[in-house]
Formats: structure tokens, C-alpha cells, sequence
């Protein structure tokens, strides 16, 4: 049985390269579109920097997130798992960089700026004081941050309560099982082109275009989740 089994293995590698085959099929990600113009959020943000930002580097997550799945695939096929470390990092780091940029996206508008309604509202103040203190927290967060990293307003479905987190790259310094419903994109390449040094310009334009709606909704589904 066991060598039976030893044949069997042999022939994963040459089944996949001869026959481009797999057994289980590995997880496929997505570049999504954007739903509006390159030049909608201007002045804001400038269409050069979010055309750069979603086809190049949203892209290469993108594309470095099936690659890390397509070599973990092989290395389940093949029972091969000597590179499972470099391959399930580059997996966390590519995937959170997809799923920050993807709502990122939608976390902007053209129609977006001024302040949150509704039940969210009503949370942050009974949770920070007041809307001021929440922005001044995330930009802070954003301003502050050593390298390349996010600010996020997450919703913490154990103590059922906002959070702001920094989270350093795309998948450090996170709070498991917080769902992000605002994330502000702090990387260089968010913003160099348009505003240079002056992280802090960015991010006091970026408030412009939050698109409030859409963490309003985000927040009211994430509070229906169970967790544990
Ligand atoms: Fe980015």
C-alpha cells in the first residue's frame, strides 16, 4: 500500500505539468472594477493615481494571490510542503491586499464626504465621543504609521463594539474576526504622485469622498454577526 502510494505521488507533478490538471481546484481571485470614472473622485483623487493604483497594484495582489493559491494546490497534490511557510505568507499578504484595495473601492464615491447617519452614528458617538474624535483617530492612524499600512474602522463581533486598528502592510496588527468596514489605504503608492511627502493632505482630502452609505451597510450587517 505504502508503495502503491509512493507511484501515486510520483505521478502528481507529471499529471499536473503534462496534463495541466488538479485535483482540487485552487481558489481564484479577481480584479474587480471600479464603479465609477478614474477622474470622479478628483480633486480629491487624481485619476493618474487611482488608474495606477487599481490596474497595477490592486492587480499585482490580485495576481499574487492565485499564484501563492495555485503553488499551495500543488503542494497539497504533491504532498510536497518544505515551502508551506513563504507560500502561506504570501497568500495572507497577497489576499488582505485584494480584500483591503477591493473595499477601499467601495469605501470611496463621488458622492461621498460629510459625516455618517443612522445607527452607525449613533455608535461611534456612544463609542468615541463623537464623529471629530473617530477621524482624528483614523487619520492619526494613518499619519503615524512606520512603512506601509492601513487605518480601519472595524466592528468587533466578540465585544460587539467599533475598533480602530492600524494595520502594517495588509495583514499585520489585525484584531481576528473584526470586520473592516472603513479602510483607508496609508501605502506610498495611495498617494505620492498626487500629494508627494504630505501624507496628511491626503488624508484630510480622502474624508471627501467616504462613501458613508456604504460603511453605514457594511456596519449593519457586520452587527448581526455571531462570532464565536
Ligand atoms: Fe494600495
Amino acid at each position: 500500500m505504502r508503495v502503491l502510494h509512493r507511484v501515486v505521488s510520483g505521478l502528481q507533478p507529471f499529471r499536473r505539468r503534462v496534463l495541466g490538471y488538479h485535483a482540487r481546484m485552487a481558489a481564484t481571485y479577481e480584479l474587480p472594477d471600479l464603479s465609477y470614472d478614474y477622474s470622479a473622485l478628483e480633486p480629491h483623487y487624481e485619476a493618474r493615481t487611482l488608474e495606477l493604483h487599481h490596474d497595477k497594484h490592486h492587480a499585482t495582489y490580485v495576481e499574487g494571490a492565485n499564484t501563492a493559491a495555485e503553488k499551495l494546490a500543488a503542494a497539497r497534490e504533491d504532498e510536497s510542503f518544505d515551502h508551506i511557510v513563504e507560500l502561506e505568507q504570501a497568500l495572507a499578504f497577497n489576499v488582505s491586499g485584494h480584500v483591503l484595495h477591493s473595499l477601499f473601492w467601495l469605501n470611496l464615491s463621488p458622492d461621498g464626504g460629510d459625516k455618517p447617519s443612522g445607527t452607525l452614528a449613533t455608535a461611534i458617538d456612544q463609542q468615541f465621543g463623537s464623529f471629530d474624535s473617530v477621524r482624528t483617530q483614523l487619520s492619526t492612524t494613518i499619519t503615524t504609521l512606520q512603512g506601509s499600512g492601513w487605518a480601519a474602522l472595524v466592528w468587533d463581533p466578540i465585544a460587539r463594539c467599533l475598533q480602530v486598528t492600524q494595520i502594517r502592510d495588509h495583514q499585520h496588527n489585525q484584531i481576528q474576526g473584526a470586520v473592516p468596514l472603513l479602510v483607508i489605504d496609508g501605502w506610498e503608492h495611495a498617494f505620492y504622485l498626487q500629494y508627494g511627502p504630505s501624507k496628511a493632505d491626503y488624508v484630510d482630502a480622502i474624508w471627501n469622498v467616504v462613501n458613508w452609505a456604504d460603511v453605514e451597510a457594511r456596519y449593519s450587517r457586520a452587527s448581526d454577526l455571531v462570532l464565536p
